[in-house]
């Protein structure tokens, strides 16, 4: 079948240079790598309407919102100064943090907040009890909440986070409650949340979930981690995450294993996945003996995405390797990892939907020779094996980056993407909300946001590739933003 994503693509290319009335994204001015599926939710569906939120010009924070009902975008509009942003814009993608990307919230009130601006803060912020400046750390991070309720058109700041944070993620209970976790500085920091009763107004200090520390094997190696958090059943919230073997001197990007737990919110107090209580802030000791779902030794494993099923089971995918591996509690054991898309081409990170304990539906990002598409693979048998689904875009030039999987998804919104053609000669990329019927259009008169924007790059160096590379080997490891 013809996914209506490919037939609106046909159809434009058809069109060739005949004015298009309308085009597959959004805005124009999403600028470096302006979403990730780890500094999420990248948007919210909230009464109509979906919300996303990303880095545009100089790393600012833009937030746009579609109307379902009139299936009309509002925006981009920008919401905040990341003190990581270089003017003008920089053509040379080694120029960029990228580590500031905004994470979107709406609260009980309708407001909508961001957290956004930093890569582990500035030693200028003052010293850091909770972590340490390593690694390039800079920025500060920022909470800008609107101005009113659902109107994205006016922002400001509310002074009442710490600035050493990245990775910010955002996760709002059934109840309202707000909890926001990050990484509570560079490599070597806790992993922490802070918890909001009153709707972002004021925050409980941080509280550390995983703990940065000199290994117990090797002195030279520090315990690092990167996480995911997200809603579980009720008012529990899932961690998946992996460990990163800090190295000193000769730092190196590895990262290994894969793990679970979950937090009670209620008590405050983290399980494992059999419901075991463990201390916190969790060590790489207790992490390995108790939350483990598997030891991939050499094999390099990433953040993932992770949910719970009806019976309050996990099922967790993670990039390991070239794969991207589905693992799933099936109430006794973690069942065999199975290699989503095996064979089917080069996968990167990617978000799913439980539809039952033994179907799920995920999205993933897909590149082959034909060229980078968006779409689904699903499994009928508690992810065994997986089959390839519908088509939500495609491209034979154009490549995308995703998000995770807006909060609370609107079946037409589920996930913004960014969109780069390699000859483009600057570092803006085009922003697509997709859903189950492809991308949500937009007027091409409307979707133009860049200004003067490539007028004033034109003066620019071109990128110096001796630079570039050099800066892409210290910063090797440094995130999941450099590959
Ligand atoms: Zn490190």
């Amino acid at each position: 079948m013809k996914s209506p994503a490919l037939a609106l693509l046909a159809c434009l290319a058809a069109a060739g240079s005949a004015p298009a009335t309308e085009v597959p994204y959004f805005a124009d001015n999403g600028y470096g790598n302006p979403v990730s599926s780890l500094q999420h939710p990248a948007g919210e569906y909230h009464e109509g309407v979906t919300y996303v939120a990303y880095q545009g010009p100089h790393e600012d924070p833009y937030v746009a919102a579609y109307v379902h009902a009139t299936r009309r975008w509002i925006g981009p509009f920008q919401a905040g100064v990341s003190p990581m942003g270089k003017s003008p814009d920089q053509i040379d993608r080694a120029e960029l943090d990228n580590h500031g990307k905004p994470a979107l919230v709406v609260d009980r009130e309708g407001y909508l907040h961001l957290v956004f601006g930093s890569h582990g803060g500035d030693p200028k912020h003052g010293r850091n009890p909770l972590g340490e400046f390593f690694m390039g750390t800079k920025g500060r991070m920022t909470h800008a909440v609107s101005a009113r309720p659902r109107d994205i058109s006016s922002w400001r700041v509310l002074d009442n986070i710490p600035p050493f944070g990245t990775y910010n993620q955002w996760v709002k209970l059934p109840n309202g409650d707000l909890y926001l976790f990050y990484r509570h500085g560079g490599h070597r920091s806790d992993w922490v949340y802070q918890k909001s009763v009153d709707d972002g107004r004021t925050f409980s200090p941080p509280l550390s979930v995983l703990k940065h520390k000199v290994s117990s094997l090797d002195p030279s190696v520090h315990d690092s981690w990167y996480a995911w958090f997200d809603n579980g059943r009720g008012d529990t919230i899932t961690a998946s995450y992996v460990y990163h073997p800090c190295a000193n001197p000769k730092h190196t990007a590895h990262r290994q294993n894969t793990y679970f737990m979950q937090l009670d919110t209620r008590t405050g107090a983290w399980t494992n996945v059999q419901g075991r209580r463990l201390e916190s802030p969790v060590t790489k000791e207790s992490a390995d003996q108790l939350t483990l779902i598997e030891a991939t030794g050499t094999l390099r494993s990433t953040h993932g995405t992770c949910h719970i099923d009806e019976h309050g089971h996990p099922h967790a995918a993670f990039p390991v390797g070239q794969e991207v591996r589905y693992y799933r509690w099936d109430g006794s054991a973690w069942q065999a990892p199975a290699a989503v898309a095996a064979g089917a081409g080069r996968v990167n990170d990617g978000d799913f939907i439980i539809e039952s304990p033994s179907r799920v539906r995920m999205i993933l990002a897909l590149a082959t020779e034909a060229g980078s598409e968006i779409g689904w693979w699903n499994t009928a048998d508690g992810g065994r094996t997986w089959k390839k689904g519908a088509t939500l875009v495609a491209s034979a030039e154009r490549s995308f980056g995703l998000s995770a999987l807006l909060r609370r998804a609107h079946p037409d919104a589920l996930m913004l993407l960014a969109s780069r053609h390699p000859a483009d000669p600057h570092l803006y990329r085009q922003m697509l909300v997709v859903g189950e019927r492809g991308p949500l259009t937009r007027p091409a008169a409307e979707a133009g946001h860049l200004g003067d924007r490539l007028e004033r790059i034109k003066s620019l160096p071109p990128p110096n590739q001796d630079k570039a590379e050099a800066k892409r080997k210290k910063k090797a490891g440094l995130s999941d933003e450099d590959p």
